[in-house]
């Protein structure tokens, strides 16, 4: 048996898929059972984009130990509460995706139907008036969840924004730390078993030969092992997500950092806004098929409000997934395993997906078929719940009447979509598969905000009065209104947390 084991990983990349793949095996190899070397190119670099995260990075920290202070400090990170959407719905029309919880501590899913049965009456309350998360975004404020269940303060969720490039540095020196080796040059050989097809070794162009029993692919959209060498071929998903290119740039900062991402639409596309405490991540991200790239630099450039620090970088990819995330010896994780867009920063998440599977199906050198076949399984399924969540914002955009938008208006829906929508209308609803990664607070904040509206809500409601229902949303707006005027803004909680003089 033992001899089947893996006794040299090789990840090919040094982008935040790769360092964060390696501070993950540098983390779970302990006592040391396996070599792990990381090749990488300075001269090819990385994507550098990339800086916003959801609240499931928290496995992540969890995982590799890595503390809140230092995190702030060593990537100038700032708090991220959500997204705020901007003329998504048409010019002037906003709304707050948060990544906490609606209502009070305990009313959990009954919440929503509790303020569809009192708007239907005539309330006015917007459902974002109960979202704690919410106005302390808006607010400029910052607190982190409660572990008392039955504080307010327990419906908080967050995670952050930081510089990409700080944070692979930063992962790099801790992984070093831990005996992984780093090995500078550029891919220029690949070579095969061949028989079984699998990857033996890579070469450099500096003559180096690193050879290994398990490859996981992180070279970027450029997917050197996974579709370079074994063409494994991809689903092209561009019909519903049409955008496929990037204009990145970094801006200088203007104000205390807000606690939150911006997205604001355009013609032909939407424009990100992501914090930092020490400049501000910007760029848009267009079709080409509907804009040339001088009218979307010329977009952008309009609508940034500080110094840029540098020219635009354009990046051009193509929405849709690898059809298999792990072939024969070979696992992509990060942008060679796919791309579906940076609306909802969910990359990073699928990376960390994909590191979470790959430890808990960690292979012998064999690969058997039926691990690959489980990790691809439920890697796929991560993937389309991503993208089913991303269409739904492209869909529902009836407020906007540029071309790009009407086409998406007028797309044919992947199944689960439409029927999601469905539910909501009809019953006010969320309907979740068990693993989905957004939840319902999450699927409620876009389908509001993209403008669906519920005719019902759950019929066991009715077992309590209008005015009881009435009483306890008072109830938790007071409680929310309290707990805001007790947070610290955010860039004084950033300099509490991360012990900055
Ligand atoms: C416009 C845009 C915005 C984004 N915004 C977000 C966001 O807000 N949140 C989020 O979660 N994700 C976002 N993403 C995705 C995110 O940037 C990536 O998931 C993340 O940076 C990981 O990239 P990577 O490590 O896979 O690739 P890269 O950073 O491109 O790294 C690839 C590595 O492979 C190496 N390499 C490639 N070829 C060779 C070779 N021949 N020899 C040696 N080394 C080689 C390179 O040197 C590099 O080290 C965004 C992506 C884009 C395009």
């Amino acid at each position: 048996m033992s001899d089947r084991r893996i006794r040299k990983i090789v990840i090919l990349g040094g982008g935040t898929a790769g360092w964060m793949t390696a501070a993950a095996l540098a983390k779970v190899n302990a006592p040391p059972q396996f070599d792990i070397v990381l090749l990488e190119s300075d001269d090819i670099g990385i994507i550098g984009v990339g800086e916003a995260t959801i609240p499931t990075i928290h496995w992540f920290n969890k995982l590799v130990d890595l503390p809140e202070p230092e995190l702030l400090r060593e990537t100038r990170a700032t708090y991220k509460l959500g997204i705020e959407f901007v003329n998504w719905n048409g010019d002037g029309s906003r709304y707050f995706h948060p990544f906490g919880r609606y209502g009070g501590p305990h009313d959990a899913s009954m919440f929503y139907h509790r303020w569809i049965r009192a708007h239907l009456a005539g309330d006015p309350d917007s459902h974002q008036d109960y979202s704690l998360t919410t106005r302390a975004a808006l607010a400029g404020k910052f607190a982190p969840p409660a572990t008392d269940p039955n504080s307010i303060f327990a419906t908080l969720g967050y995670a952050y924004h930081f510089d990409a490039g700080l944070y692979a540095a930063f992962l790099r020196r801790r992984c070093e730390s831990k005996g992984v080796r780093r090995v500078e040059g550029k891919v220029t050989k690949i070579d095969q078993d061949p028989q079984s097809g699998f990857i033996t070794a890579l070469t450099t162009h500096r003559g180096d030969v690193i050879e290994g029993d398990f490859f996981v692919d992180c070279s970027g959209l450029r997917a050197l092992l996974i579709e370079g060498t074994l063409k494994t071929g991809f689903d092209d998903w561009s019909h519903w997500l049409p955008c496929d290119r990037a204009l990145a740039i970094p801006t200088e900062r203007v104000q205390d950092p807000i606690p939150y991402t911006r997205s604001t639409a355009h013609a032909a596309g939407w424009q990100w806004r992501i914090p930092l405490q020490h400049r501000t991540g910007n760029g848009i991200v267009y079709s080409s098929k509907f804009s040339t790239d001088e009218a979307a630099a010329a977009t952008l450039q309009s609508h940034l409000d500080s110094k840029p620090l540098a020219d635009p970088r354009l990046i051009r990819f193509l929405t849709g997934r690898r059809k298999k995330a792990w072939n024969k010896n070979v696992v992509a994780i990060g942008l060679s395993s796919g791309f579906l867009e940076p609306l909802e920063s969910t990359s990073i998440h699928l990376i960390q997906s994909g590191i979470a599977k790959f430890l808990s199906l960690f292979p012998t050198r064999d690969c058997h078929p039926e691990t690959v076949e489980q990790f691809n399984r439920v890697f796929d399924a991560d993937v389309e719940s991503v993208r089913d969540f991303l269409v739904l914002h492209y869909h529902r955009s009836a407020g906007r009447s540029e071309p790009m938008w009407q086409y998406c208006q007028h797309m044919a829906l992947p199944d689960e979509v439409a029927y999601k929508m469905a539910h909501f209308t009809r019953t006010g609803r969320v309907v979740l598969t068990t693993d989905e990664l957004f939840r319902e607070a999450s699927w409620f904040a876009i389908m509001m905000g993209q403008g669906l509206r519920p005719a019902d809500y759950n019929p066991l409601l009715d077992g309590i009065s209008a005015e009881e229902n009435r009483s306890h949303l008072a109830r938790v707006k007071q409680q929310i209104s309290a707990a805001l005027g007790s947070m610290l803004s955010h860039e004084d909680y950033i300099r509490k947390a991360a012990k900055l003089p």
